[in-house]
């Protein structure tokens, strides 16, 4: 068996990307500020540029302290290894990204079991924590974290409610448990919520946002929390690989999507919005509402799987990812502007109806 990627066919040009909000490639200004970016040895703490990137990251979630990552993977792992010990249990939605698409990192590192909470569009409530929390014994695993994502990804790309976040926060702290947040898109939620990041996150301890989701720049993370867990995640940043050498030319990237690329962060919503609208007026295709960035629809009603619609479109140089068997998925982002989602539209009507 071999986990390697298909290589691409490069042969049929990609004009319409909507097969992730990953697939954006840097802009010329973001470029020339990677090229004027300051330089250290990060693993040293002589990098300017990543201090200078941490600072803001903290700044902005409202935490003492961040530390720079390669990617989102990481900040997860990081953080499930540095708030738990092997054996310890992370109460977290069945569809969360830990549980299902970091090929076993959280039993593999930090060694954790994973309780899956259900609840519908990717997230559980208050009640369904309390629900779950285990009386202390020497029989049930300890029980130290929970985990949400924001936006929920698998879920439709929802958005948690401040209230939400802030009831399951109160929940856990109850039981002495630790919240951390995978923010993959926590700016996205920020952007449709009108809140600060920082108040969204004001119940948890941990929480880490992705420069690569929306945000176009070509590779980093950063995962806030206390100084004192910051310093103590140092070890795996190291133990793991993820202490870098002249991160300033990425940081600076990352420092330039926080200056640039938030607040544009709602003509991708605004995408979306169209892009459902003119998906559900197709026959045999039902789209569930966005609340963000991501969009998905279900090709059932076409008779066709989404991998089959997605293989009539590749040829027209639109892209779309698969989520199920009748579930397409497709991104909005800084590379896809309205009139190419007007495209779309009109290109998935006449593959869906061939
Ligand atoms: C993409 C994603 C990750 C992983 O981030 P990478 O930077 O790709 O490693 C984690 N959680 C969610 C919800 C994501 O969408």
């Amino acid at each position: 068996m071999s986990y390697e990627p298909k290589r691409f066919d490069f042969s049929i040009p990609v004009r319409i990307n909507l097969y992730s909000d990953t697939q954006t490639r840097p802009t010329r200004a973001m470029k020339e500020a990677m090229l004027a970016a300051e330089m250290g040895d990060e693993q040293g703490g002589s990098d300017p540029s990543v201090w200078a990137l941490c600072d803001k990251a903290a700044a902005l979630m409202g935490k003492e302290a961040a530390m720079f990552l390669p990617s989102g993977t990481m900040c997860n792992q990081v953080a499930l290894a540095t708030h738990c010990r092997p054996g310890d249990e992370v109460l977290a939605h069945v569809d969360a990204h830990i549980q299902g698409a970091e090929a076993g990192g959280p039993g593999a590192i930090a060694g954790v079991m994973i309780r899956g909470l259900p609840g519908p569009r990717g997230q559980f409530t208050a009640e369904t924590l309390e629900a779950a929390i285990t009386p202390v014994s020497r029989y049930a695993p300890p029980q130290r974290l929970v985990e949400v994502e924001q936006t929920a990804n698998k879920g439709g790309g929802t958005v948690w409610s401040v209230q939400a976040l802030n009831d399951v926060a109160a929940v856990a702290h109850k039981h002495g448990l630790q919240v951390h947040m995978d923010g993959a898109r926590l700016m996205n939620a920020a952007v449709a919520l009108g809140v600060p990041a920082s108040e969204i996150v004001a119940g948890c301890d941990t929480v880490w946002l992705d420069f690569t989701k929306g945000l176009g720049a070509p590779l980093g993370a950063v995962l806030a929390g206390s100084r004192d867990f910051i310093g103590e995640a140092w070890r795996w940043k190291q133990r793991l690989g993820g202490s870098m050498r002249q991160g300033g030319m990425n940081a600076a990237a990352c420092s330039y999507a926080l200056d640039h690329h938030i607040d544009r962060l709602a003509e991708d919503h605004a995408n979306a919005r169209s892009l459902a609208r003119g998906l559900a007026q197709i026959e045999g295709i039902t789209v569930e509402e966005p609340e963000t960035n991501l969009v998905f629809f279900s090709t059932e009603g076409t008779g066709l799987t989404a991998a089959e619609l997605a293989a009539r479109l590749r040829p027209q140089g639109l892209m779309f990812s698969i989520s199920d068997t009748y579930r397409g998925r497709a991104c909005l982002h800084l590379d896809v502007t309205a009139a190419q989602v007007e495209e779309a539209i009109a290109l998935i009507r006449q593959a869906a109806h061939r």
